[in-house]
């Protein structure tokens, strides 16, 4: 079969497509066999093809950490998936016995592992995953842009909703609005009822995040978003940020913080170390949270919105398998707006 692999890190040169993968099998009674139609990447593919520490890839490792395709074959415990269903895929692979595991919080598992980062990925004409990782989607949805739904918006969804708790009339600030856990979040907060401010380099970036409801749109090269923050909202500040830029941020985060902020996070693309002074920290009684991925019930939920149309996920480009190496030098280039997507299927 067919798949996007990776046999050693690197640059996008690393990237290989390969026509002699073996089909997996299914292993347990309650795994599912999905014929896999698009894959679609996240930042984090790009950290797997650089080489993430302590983790250890066996090759031919197939990349991909999102995916759709139709149901192909199923263990015979399996009851929520039949052959022939439309399915997407959650990358989030957890022991199911763990205290965590049992606690329904399925991130925090001890044993979580991620297709894509510690296991072969979802990029190839084939995957076997868990019963629980799929779940049914609407005939009409493409199959793009169901491969572009799920990471990012799980993530987004955990981050805004179950940690930050946002509500509606509060001011959220997203800082690097085009990249997918972003705008997951800008459409998630904007269907809350909050107030949604973005920041971008680009001025193109804010004007298609305007045209998705972004009610305040900043610079965050140009503009001193912190003083436009107070200035803007009476010197009172954010109710939350949402931070996956790390270094370059985290102070400027910490000034557009409001008292009884929360400060959340699930990545810091320009490095992980910041500082925070926690005289202001106790002061205005923030909360600053991490977040990663999402559990089965939060899969439940967002998967029943893009049932429903209310949330889609913006698609940047599509590009066939056999163009990997570009759709990763795309992602890489940070001008994307929305989702790079693998077509898998011919
Ligand atoms: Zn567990």
């Amino acid at each position: 079969m067919r798949g996007l692999t990776i046999s050693a890190h690197g640059g996008v040169e690393r990237l290989e497509l390969r026509d002699d993968l073996p089909a997996p099998a299914l292993r347990t009674p309650t795994d599912v066999r999905v014929r896999v139609h698009a894959a679609a990447l996240n930042h984090l593919d790009l950290f797997v093809l650089e080489g993430l520490p302590g983790v250890t890839i066996v090759p031919p490792f197939v990349m991909g950490t999102d995916a759709a395709g139709v149901v192909d074959a199923v263990g015979p415990a399996v009851t929520s998936v039949r052959v022939g269903d439309r399915v997407i895929v959650n990358p989030g692979i957890s022991c199911r016995t763990c205290e965590y595991c049992r606690d329904g919080e399925q991130p925090l598992c001890v044993r979580f592992r991620v297709l894509g980062e510690h296991v072969p990925g979802l990029a190839a004409e084939l995957v076997v995953v868990p019963e629980t990782n799929v779940r049914t989607i609407p005939d009409d949805l493409p199959m793009e842009d169901a491969a572009a739904f799920t990471l990012a918006t799980l993530t987004a969804w955990r981050l805004m909703v179950t940690r930050a708790r946002v509500r509606a009339g509060e001011d959220v600030l997203i800082w690097g609005i085009g990249g997918g856990v972003a705008l997951a979040a800008l459409q998630i907060c904007k269907a809350i009822g909050a107030r949604v401010w973005v920041t971008s380099s680009s001025d193109a970036k804010l004007a298609r995040a305007r045209a998705l409801g972004a009610d305040v749109t900043l610079d965050h090269t140009r503009d001193d978003v912190p003083r436009l923050v107070r200035e803007r909202t009476g010197k009172r500040g954010m109710d939350v940020v949402l931070d996956n830029v790390g270094e370059a941020t985290w102070q400027r985060s910490l000034l557009a913080l409001g008292r009884r902020g929360r400060l959340v996070t699930c990545g810091g693309t320009t490095g992980p170390m910041v500082t925070t002074d926690v005289r202001r920290l106790f002061w205005n009684q923030w909360s600053i949270m991490g977040s990663t991925m999402g559990s089965d019930a939060e899969f439940d939920a967002v998967t029943a919105e893009l049932r429903a149309g209310r949330l889609r996920p913006p698609v940047d480009s599509v590009w066939p398998i056999e163009e990997g190496r570009r759709a990763y030098e795309r992602l890489a280039s940070g001008e994307q707006f929305g989702k790079v997507v693998l077509r898998v299927a011919p």
